[in-house]
């Protein structure tokens, strides 16, 4: 009954901010019939990632999976003509998918959409000598968030904003008793954002479509 109602609100917020535009409205529809899981964000929460990379002022964006490519375009939205966005994804199939929504929201010029295990692509992009990112989405294998913000600030710059999804699971993250690989993994990502003295970071809770949830932001300070 509780979820009823966060889901009616995530609709009315979506329907009077007109956050459903055609383009995502489309990426879902394609997605679904492709058989991805509906894991993309909310239509609020990928305007906010629209929002934090225009205040970021984002040129390059690296995102950690991209299922049907519905965050990437939030994200690629907000690029200017020359910003790049590369999306990094697991499945083939999901890529595939990806690609085709991408392409009809027009925005195939400024995203590339690399397929693998973030943790073998990323070593390639760091040996390409890829400039600095200046937003680092995180949202793909939770158990592997640790190393996935590792990599976020070995390739970051001072003021690069990293956000970390689905930090909080139903509040399963304050569970220190957890064998959850993917709570261990967020709780291990909590406590490296604390630890690491280049990291000034937060998490917020939030309800709504997705459920009982919430993302971590962390600023790279030097
Ligand atoms: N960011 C997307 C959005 O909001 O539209 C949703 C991403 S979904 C929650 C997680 C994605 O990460 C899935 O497509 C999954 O295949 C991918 N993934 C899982 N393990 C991965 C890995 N090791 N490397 C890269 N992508 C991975």
């Amino acid at each position: 009954e509780q979820y009823e109602q966060w889901n009616a609100v995530d609709s009315y917020l979506s329907d009077t901010l007109g956050l459903a535009d055609p383009a995502l409205e489309a990426a879902l529809k394609a997605s679904d019939a492709a058989g991805l899981p509906q894991i993309a964000v909310s239509a609020p929460h990928g305007r906010l990632l629209h929002l934090l990379a225009r205040i970021q002022g984002a040129r390059r964006i690296l995102e950690i999976g991209t299922l049907g490519g519905y965050s990437a375009i939030c994200l690629a939205r907000a690029l200017p003509e020359d910003g790049r966005l590369l999306t990094l994804e697991f499945d083939p199939r999901h890529a595939e998918v990806a690609r085709g929504n991408i392409a009809a929201a027009g925005l195939a010029d400024k995203v590339e959409v690399r397929v693998g295990a973030a943790l073998d692509t990323l070593p390639l992009l760091q040996q390409e000598g890829a400039s600095p990112f200046d937003l680092a989405f995180i949202d793909a294998d939770k158990a592997n968030n640790p190393a996935y913000v590792r990599w976020a600030l070995e390739l970051s710059r001072p003021g690069t904003l990293i956000v970390v999804d689905n930090v909080i699971r139903d509040g399963k993250v304050a569970d220190l008793t957890s064998e959850d690989p993917a709570i261990k993994g967020t709780q291990e990502t909590l406590a490296l954002i604390a630890a690491e003295p280049r990291l000034t970071g937060t998490a917020v809770q939030t309800v709504g479509s997705k459920g009982y949830d919430g993302f971590a932001l962390a600023v790279v300070t030097g």
